[in-house]
């Protein structure tokens, strides 16, 4: 990466590459896989390619960076300091992406979750968040 960023900026751009096969998206779709659910991946067709799409509960679910995606205060998700400006309204923009996509999923008649990287940061953590995806896909 370029050396115009702060070792701050770097580490949170590390963090959060979002590239095609992020770690989190894989740990899902293991567990999901393992408890019987079968999905589709990065679905081109469907606003915002969601990382996971269940047809038969006609749910997509996001697995969501919390840098990049600006989760709501969440420390992950703190603007760096230094070109601040530049990295708000980045993170903006994405938001207004998510948004926008969600919406439109949802109009199609898609339910739409979003899983935040912190939501998997330890076990228990991510047994929990991932049981209560199965009781939600489970009621739809
Ligand atoms: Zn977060």
């Amino acid at each position: 990466l370029a050396d115009i960023f702060t070792k701050e900026e770097r580490s949170k751009i590390m963090a959060g590459i979002s590239g095609k096969e992020t770690k989190p998206e894989i740990l899902v779709r293991k567990f999901l896989f393992s408890k019987g659910f079968r999905y589709r991946k990065n679905v081109k067709d469907l606003p915002g390619k969601p990382d996971i799409v269940l047809p038969k509960f006609r749910t997509v679910i996001f697995v969501h960076g919390c840098f990049w995606h600006g989760h709501y205060q969440c420390k992950r998700a703190s603007i760096p300091r230094s070109n601040n400006l530049f990295w708000d309204i980045k993170i903006k923009k994405n938001k207004e992406r998510d948004k926008r996509n969600c919406l439109q999923l949802k109009r199609m008649g898609w339910h739409v979750i979003t899983i935040w990287q912190c939501e998997l940061k330890n076990q228990k953590i991510f047994t929990s968040t991932l049981d209560n995806l199965i009781r939600t896909l489970n009621s739809t």
